[in-house]
């Protein structure tokens, strides 16, 4: 029965033509309205049975789906990509509703994952935040004085052990800097004294 919805089929004893999965179209995307509309007015009354019909479909086959699931996109990475493109482009507040959600629920986990992106792809990265800070300079120092303003503390311990685990580094950028700019030393260092 590969060519039929089973969902269709075992809940609602329609003879549906399967898209993906052994699902039909709406079915497979879980948008059981559309699948009413086209059952036809018959049956729009069973609205809140066909849904929970495909809730619980769903439910007792999470594994089965969610392994042809993977199976799909792994076979049509383009096509998915493609299709997650078009929709987040229409969906943009929605999807950004749900990423924040998700955040919000998950933080550790997104963390985790952050890192690791991070760790593997640290040239990607790099090259990404130099373009952003080049494309922002403005947000991203009002979002720096932001910060520093907010986290005193944190910065000031983050300064001293910078410091401290860099003495040498420090020192020849100083020296680096004086050579190069004796002049203004020079000046800097005579109103220090004028001004006590
Ligand atoms: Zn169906």
């Amino acid at each position: 029965m590969a060519d039929l919805c089973s969902p269709c089929l075992e809940r609602l004893g329609r003879r549906v033509a399967a898209y993906r999965l052994g699902m039909c179209r709406d079915c497979f995307s879980g948008k059981p309205s559309k699948s009413i509309e086209q059952f036809g007015e018959g049956d729009f009354k069973n609205r809140e049975k066909v849904a929970d019909s495909q809730r619980r479909y769903r439910a007792e086959n999470r594994e089965k789906l969610a392994d042809s699931q993977r199976r799909y996109k792994a076979e049509n990475r383009e096509k998915v990509a493609d299709s997650q493109r078009r929709y987040y482009a229409e969906n943009r507040e929605k999807v950004a509703a749900y990423q924040r959600r998700y955040k919000a629920e998950n933080r550790e986990k997104v963390a985790d994952s952050q890192r690791r992106y991070k760790a593997e792809n640290r040239e990607k990265v790099a090259a990404y935040q130099r373009r952003y800070k080049a494309e922002n300079r403005e947000k991203v120092a009002d979002s720096q004085r932001r910060y520093r303003a907010e986290n005193r503390e944190k910065v000031a311990a983050y300064q001293r052990r910078y410091r401290a685990e860099n003495r040498e580094k420090l020192a020849d950028y100083q020296r680096r800097y004086y050579a190069e700019n004796r002049e203004k030393v020079a000046a800097y260092k005579l109103g220090a004294v004028e001004n006590g």
